[in-house]
């Protein structure tokens, strides 16, 4: 696998970055994951825009890099088989001799490979996953997509070990996402799905759902539904990167619904597919 590391394309096994490397040391570092269809970029721009927003959040001063992002992602996306998965960057505060507070002249580290896309081990389909409901134990940046993810590694495993495909977090009695995901409810034919503030990360598929189902006619509110919305809701369903959009037909072992794919469900996903299939074929971005 060929990878990218600050300014060089090297095998991914001989790529190496500093035991000192504040990503390593701290986590202090922030990452993008790009779906890749027929070659192309999902929301490309979007992802960047995030990713300036992250930095932005983090301190980290996104004019100090010198990477031409789209030449990167076009090459990474070659070495796709099919040209389908997903592009990972990262980006660290650099190597520096640990100590909390910012180094004076580290170079940023950067970082970003593809990885081809993995067949969905949900319940049947692909598209359909049980999930239990945890405690959200993360701190309350959730809209900076940094990669110190210890609170959304132990809720993703929790829910694993629990057999399950996803955990969907409550705090203050809201459902405000997932562990790797955002989250809507469907009650009597309207969505619903927290709002964008620093209680979730502003997903690009959450927002390419709503569009979708703006065109489609589907009513929707960005409000975080309570807990007991949730486990009475017609249909859930989660979006992202990864999973796309995904049914969620158990939660805590017992029903959602019927237990069954829902109609709005249906619908966008449906639309879901169309939107990726024009991206393939250059017409949407
Ligand atoms: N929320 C969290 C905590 C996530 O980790 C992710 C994706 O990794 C999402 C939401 C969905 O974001 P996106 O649709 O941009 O992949």
């Amino acid at each position: 696998m060929l990878v990218y590391l600050n300014g060089d394309w090297i095998p991914g096994e001989d790529a190496c970055v500093s035991v000192f490397d504040r990503g390593f040391i701290f986590g202090d570092s922030v990452y993008e994951v790009i779906p890749v269809y027929g070659y192309r970029l999902f929301r490309e721009a979007t992802h960047l825009s995030r990713l300036k927003a992250s930095m932005l959040a983090v301190g980290m001063d996104m004019n100090a890099l010198t990477v031409t992002w789209s030449a990167v992602f076009a090459r990474l996306a070659e070495t796709l088989p099919s040209g389908e998965g997903t592009v990972y960057l990262q980006v660290t505060r650099g190597a520096a001799p640990r100590q909390h507070t910012f180094p004076a002249n580290a170079p940023l580290t950067v970082f970003a490979y593809a990885r081809p896309r993995v067949p969905e081990t949900g319940v049947g389909t692909g598209y359909e996953i049980s999930a239990i409901l945890c405690d959200d134990i993360r701190w309350t940046r959730c809209d900076i997509k940094t990669a110190s993810l210890i609170a959304n590694v132990l809720l993703a495993q929790e829910a694993a070990a629990r057999g399950a495909e996803e955990a969907l977090l409550v705090r203050d009695d809201r459902v405000n996402e997932g562990a790797v995901s955002n989250v809507f409810v469907v009650r009597a034919g309207r969505l619903l799905t927290a709002p964008r503030n620093h209680l979730i990360l502003g997903g690009v598929t959450r927002d390419v759902v709503l569009e979708l189902a703006a065109g489609l006619g589907i009513p929707f509110e960005e409000r975080a539904p309570s807990r007991a919305e949730l486990l009475g809701a017609d249909e859930v369903f989660i979006t992202s990167s990864g999973r796309e959009v995904a049914a969620v037909t158990r939660i805590d072992d017992r029903p959602v619904g019927d237990g069954r794919l829902g109609p709005v469900f249906r619908r966008l996903h449906a639309a879901f597919q169309t939107f990726k299939e024009e991206v393939r074929i250059g017409t949407r971005t």
